[in-house]
């Protein structure tokens, strides 16, 4: 099937002035997804899923903060030393002991974190911007002295007044060496517009690439994400079914299929992406929604008899890509709203065929059991079904008419 015939195009975008995207990926579900209450990976897990990232073309892959246990070091280590082409990034506080751990597990990045808001300020650290904008620049120092790149982080950056950041960033990027400047949504405050101001700003005052860190309070991390994106920055933070703090992350599925169909950027495989879902949900013991966007149950179920009358001429019809493109399964739903030439297709599709009143009566069958029992149609039970109208149309046992598809 060729690559036209997996989605729909966002034709609008080409109405819509924006650079060309220059992005990558750095998806931190062993880090933040981490940081969710009550969920905690092996040694293996992490491996599994960070194996994944990397065979789908991820460029980032945040192992852990090496800080919060021996453990912990020892498997974001063991990642650092896997081979992946993907690099490994880990967290550290701006403190030297959080940059030797981070040494000691062999890491391509370290992410140095600050936070400059007034609020964390105050209430977290006690402290001034100053004496915080001194340690991380030592910690930073430290860092590149000992060969590691750095990523350097403003926590809640979308609550701290543009110009100190802007000063903050361009004080480290003249002072210090540092590979990228990140923009963190700590607390999900943004929406698309501000996102694109606030990166757009960020990305005229210094010459350092700008990473963007979303959370997900408003269920705007994933738009944010692309708005970050398209006013020009080049590493954007994901998680696997949008895990973490809180709401969580912008979503590493919703992230790349709308690069993909939106903007074009078809380098990453998402036909792993169905898989990598169930895994981290396995891992992580959290379930995406019946109706999260690409992976949820219901992404790829359909139950009106229309929209299924009309998948099963062209299922671009009605859904904005085939489930082959993201490594799901469509699922036609018999229940009550379904009509008579969609019964046919899904019957057809099962390997059974029936005559046209046979057809009749068993759509009055299917309308009473899914209103009787408020639930819609298992396959089995569709089956028996079946067999119960061949058997008072007085045609049983023509189950070997099975066509196959
Ligand atoms: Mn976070």
């Amino acid at each position: 099937m060729s690559e036209s015939e997996q989605y729909s195009r966002n034709t609008l975008m080409d109405f819509i002035e924006h650079r060309p995207l220059d992005i990558e990926i750095c998806d931190v579900t062993l880090r933040d997804g981490e940081q969710t209450p009550g969920v905690l990976f092996t040694q293996e897990q992490k491996l599994a899923v960070a194996s994944e990232l990397d065979s789908m073309g991820i460029e980032v892959i945040e192992a852990g903060f090496p800080v919060v246990s021996e453990n912990e070091k020892e498997i974001v280590k063991a990642l650092a030393n896997q081979g992946f082409n993907a690099k490994i990034c880990c967290l550290s506080r701006a403190i030297k002991g959080d940059v030797d751990a981070a040494l000691e597990c062999d890491v391509d990045i370290v992410s140095i974190f600050i936070a400059m808001s007034d609020m964390h300020l105050k209430y977290k650290y006690h402290r001034g911007l100053d004496e915080m904008l001194g340690c991380a620049k030592e910690a930073i120092e430290y860092a590149t002295d000992h060969g590691l790149k750095v990523r350097f982080a403003a926590e809640d950056s979308s609550r701290t007044p543009i110009d100190r950041l802007k000063e903050a960033f361009k004080e480290v990027e003249t002072e210090c060496k540092v590979q990228y400047l990140s923009l963190a949504d700590t607390v999900g405050i943004l929406n698309p517009t501000t996102t694109n101001y606030l990166v757009s700003e960020i990305y005229k005052s210094v010459n350092t690439s700008i990473c963007i860190h979303c959370h997900d309070d408003l269920g705007m991390a994933t738009a944010n994400t692309l708005a970050a994106a398209e006013a020009g920055a080049k590493q954007l933070h994901t998680t696997v079914n949008g895990i973490g703090e809180r709401a969580g992350n912008a979503s590493l599925e919703e992230v790349i299929v709308a690069l993909r169909v939106q903007y074009g950027i078809d380098r990453y495989d998402t036909t792993k992406l169905t898989e990598l879902s169930k895994m981290v949900s396995k891992y992580s013991g959290i379930t995406p929604s019946a109706n999260k966007a690409i992976v949820g149950q219901n992404a790829f179920s359909h139950e009106s008899g229309i929209h299924v009358a009309a998948i099963l001429e062209e299922p671009r019809t009605y859904e904005l890509f085939l489930p082959e493109m993201v490594g799901g399964k469509r699922n036609l739903i018999v229940g009550k709203h379904t009509g008579k030439k969609a019964l046919k297709g899904i019957i057809n599709s099962i390997g059974f065929c029936l005559e046209r009143d046979e057809l009749c009566a068993l759509i009055e069958m299917v309308k009473v059991c899914t209103e009787e029992k408020h639930k819609s149609i298992s396959r089995e039970h569709l089956e028996k079904l079946i067999a119960q109208v061949r058997q008072e149309k007085g045609i049983a046992g023509k189950g070997e008419e099975r066509v196959s598809i």
